[in-house]
């Protein structure tokens, strides 16, 4: 089966097999005495898992996913057995679980990776999450831009249909249940979990205010399990092969798998399965190292929302805490490489200026305000040098206060932590107001 490094060629045919096959990383094992082999079920036991834990208590289910310590894998690291439990016990219908397939953060593609090759068990994951919460419906909703996904999903879910694994008493006798594919309709906010269930609900899709929580007010109104793409998967994978063997697959004390997307400088951009706790230098060394002979300048580990980190912090782990204590995040596991010649004022001001672009308008703070820093600095770099550092953090602070949702509260954090972090780097001068040395 194909290595990882293949996903970035050009789209060919599907897989014949679009199925966990493709997660097969033997051929990269060479690289890291830490990569695993085989992590993945057994491909010839499509639905073993759901069909041998489904006999079971759904509490059993929920306690195995909280002994492998799974955190949800979008971005936010919220404890997935948990969200489990709360959606279980809260009360009303209609019940429903959503696949959250609308990947849109910035260099975050490793949900369309386990899309188009391992759909079975994202939908493995939904059946299981509909059987412990006690859902009529479920539903992927999908990136309207991901038409590889979209035919792998379909055929994956008519297949799924046509062997009597969804529809009727598909989670026991008398519990009909099937998975609808909705296509967002577009738009980095149509993302956001709330924002999506009003476009699921045909309304305009803006963020609702939070509390209350899907998990008790979701779609209609009604108790719904939102996951992300990769958090399902891995829900099917440690109950195949059990929470203790997940946490034996990280590095250390740190438990799990964790599919990363590696962009930027590096020689070969790809998407990589990796024991938690693997460093970033040793991502960039699985992406080939550095390209062009650049040495690393910065990294933003975790997506445009997750601010980037200096060379010296290289050895940090991927993972949540440690990213966090080194002051930025692991978000989306979206390691975004940057190297030495490279403008850094200008990837940072790109970010800014994507959150501006994508604010929905709803909160009058992330719509000016966004706009208002962006427009600072592109006249402090582009036109006349000016101190807008200390103006720009007080337009975050009020960003941060007073945005209903993340991308408000993130629009100008990577720009203002570049500032603070990065006190030497030249093309970061005109935004104190000093003009950078001619080379
Ligand atoms: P959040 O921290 O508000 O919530 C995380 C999840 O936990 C949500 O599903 C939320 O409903 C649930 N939750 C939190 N507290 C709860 C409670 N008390 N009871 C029940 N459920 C609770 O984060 P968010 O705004 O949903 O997501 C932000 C993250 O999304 C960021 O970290 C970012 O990395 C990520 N993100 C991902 C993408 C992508 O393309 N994958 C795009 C944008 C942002
Ligand atoms: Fe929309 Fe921005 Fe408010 Fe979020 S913070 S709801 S994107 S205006």
């Amino acid at each position: 089966c194909a290595p990882a490094a293949a996903l970035n060629d050009s789209p060919g045919p599907l897989p014949d097999h679009a199925d966990i096959d493709a997660w097969d990383i033997k051929d990269r094992h060479s690289i890291s005495e830490h990569l695993p082999t085989d992590p993945y079920p057994d491909t010839a036991a499509h639905y073993s898992t759901a069909a041998q834990w489904l006999k079971r208590p759904a509490e059993e289910i929920i306690a195995e996913i909280d002994a492998a310590g799974l955190q949800g894998l979008g971005g936010a690291a919220f404890p997935t057995a948990r969200k489990w439990q709360f959606t279980r016990a809260a009360q009303g219908e209609p019940r429903t679980v959503i696949c959250n397939a609308d990947e849109s953060e910035p260099g975050t593609f490793k949900d369309r990776h386990l899309l188009e090759h391992a759909p079975h068990l994202v939908i493995e994951g939904i059946l299981i999450g509909a059987a412990v919460i006690g859902a009529r419906q479920g539903i992927i909703y999908l990136r309207h831009e991901y038409q590889r996904a979209r035919a792998a999903i379909t055929k994956a879910l008519n297949k799924a249909r046509a062997d009597g694994v969804l529809g009727s008493d598909a989670i026991g006798p008398g519990h009909d249940f099937d998975i609808e594919l909705f296509i967002s309709p577009g738009g980095y906010i149509l993302g956001e979990e709330t924002a999506l269930l009003e476009a699921l609900e045909d309304r305009r899709g803006e963020p609702r205010h939070k509390p209350p929580f899907p998990t008790t007010a979701g779609l209609h109104g009604g108790p719904t399990l939102i996951n992300n793409v990769e958090t399902l998967a891995a829900v099917s994978t440690i109950l195949a092969r059990g929470a203790s063997w997940w946490r034996e697959q990280g590095i250390g004390e740190h438990a799990g798998l964790k599919y990363v997307s590696v962009s930027g400088d590096v020689k070969n951009p790809q998407v990589l399965c990796l024991p938690w706790g693997t460093t970033v230098a040793e991502a960039i060394e699985h992406c080939g190292g550095m390209a062009d002979n650049r040495d690393l300048l910065a990294f933003s580990p975790g997506g445009a929302s997750t601010p980037f980190l200096p060379a010296s912090a290289a050895q940090t782990p991927m993972t949540f805490d440690d990213l966090r204590q080194a002051g930025s995040g692991l978000g989306t596991g979206a390691l975004f490489v940057v190297g030495t010649g490279r403008n850094l004022a200008e990837v940072l001001l790109g970010q800014a200026r994507f959150f501006r672009n994508e604010s929905c308008g709803k909160c009058v703070p992330c719509r000016v305000g966004s706009n208002k820093g962006v427009e600072l600095a592109d006249a402090a770099l582009n036109h006349q040098p000016n101190a807008i550092d200390a103006e720009l953090a007080e337009l975050h602070q009020t960003l941060m206060r007073t945005s209903i949702c993340g991308l408000g509260q993130v629009a100008l954090l990577p720009l203002v932590d570049g500032l603070k972090r990065f006190p030497d780097e030249p093309s970061l001068q005109p935004l104190r107001g000093q003009t950078p040395e001619a080379d």
